[in-house]
């Protein structure tokens, strides 16, 4: 394992340059330097908000208008992707990662050009009805919920309208999850960037990876779990580690 900076990045982009089925796991971090804030370590959101109160699918059972005004005044919808994004489309398109497997709902790392995207936590863009199971673009909902909280189906008139987004108490998708496991198996190096890798089964994914043989890189803010299991370890900003990695492979 790798800590100090410099030889750290040389490795790193060593590492991803021989990735021929490389795949990318990230998580909140990644988004910070957009703006959206991430859930644990040093100011994250459950520093201030009690998950179990804002995001837990029996809270929003009982008390969906409650939800929904806090997700009306939480979630940005104006963010851009960062240089760390940028960065993932890159090593796509020069053939060293096969897809991005996110837990982040954002939907930043499409805005950004990624080509394949895996939502293990579902997106914060759709919406969903738990009666009738229509799906609707989240800006023509929000439209509605500005006229009247919580808002219902307008094609069952259901009362449940729930971002597609996995809360606390759900089960993951079925199909993005089959989709993550099975790239974590075929994986010959997996890049993590900016996950406390604390929330399972979505850090299980590159746990599966490990165990299949590929080699890890991280790049975290913080020590993660996995730091011990990885080649190489960068704790430092995504959004300005990542570019370094490829002006290094660029000129190797
Ligand atoms: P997390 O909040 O548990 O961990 C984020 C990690 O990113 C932390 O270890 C932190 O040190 C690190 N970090 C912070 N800023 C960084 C930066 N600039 N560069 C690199 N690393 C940085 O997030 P998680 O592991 O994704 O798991 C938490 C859950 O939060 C997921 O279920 C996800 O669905 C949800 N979530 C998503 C978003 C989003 O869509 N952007 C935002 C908040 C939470
Ligand atoms: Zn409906």
């Amino acid at each position: 394992m790798t800590t100090a900076t410099g030889a750290a990045t040389a490795e790193l982009a060593a590492l991803l340059g021989r990735a021929r089925a490389g795949m990318a796991f990230t998580g909140a971090g990644i988004s910070v330097e957009s703006g959206i804030p991430h859930f644990r370590g040093e100011g994250g959101l459950w520093t201030k908000f009690d998950p179990y109160k804002v995001a837990h699918i029996d809270t929003f059972l009982k008390e969906p208008a409650q939800y929904w005004t806090y997700s009306l005044n939480h979630r940005r919808t104006d963010a851009e992707p960062n240089p760390a994004h940028v960065a993932l489309v890159d090593l796509e398109r020069r053939g060293h990662l096969r897809a991005v497997v996110t837990q982040n709902t954002d939907g930043l790392h499409q805005k950004a050009g990624s080509g394949r995207v895996v939502e293990l936590h579902g997106s914060s863009h759709a919406v969903v009805c738990l009666d009738c199971e229509t799906r609707f673009p989240r800006a023509e909902i929000d439209r509605l919920n500005r006229e009247h909280c919580p808002p219902s189906c307008p094609a069952c008139g259901g009362r449940f309208l729930k971002p597609t987004v996995v809360l606390f108490g759900e089960g993951l998708p079925v199909e993005a999850l089959r989709d993550a496991q099975s790239l974590a198996m075929a994986a010959d190096v997996v890049l993590i960037v900016g996950s406390s890798l604390q929330v399972y089964p979505a850090a299980g994914i590159p746990r599966l990876a490990l165990e299949h043989g590929a080699e890890v890189g991280i790049v975290n803010a913080e020590p993660t779990p996995f730091d011990d299991r990885a080649t190489v370890v960068i704790h430092g900003k995504a959004g300005e580690i990542l570019p370094q990695i490829l002006s290094r492979m660029a000129s190797a």
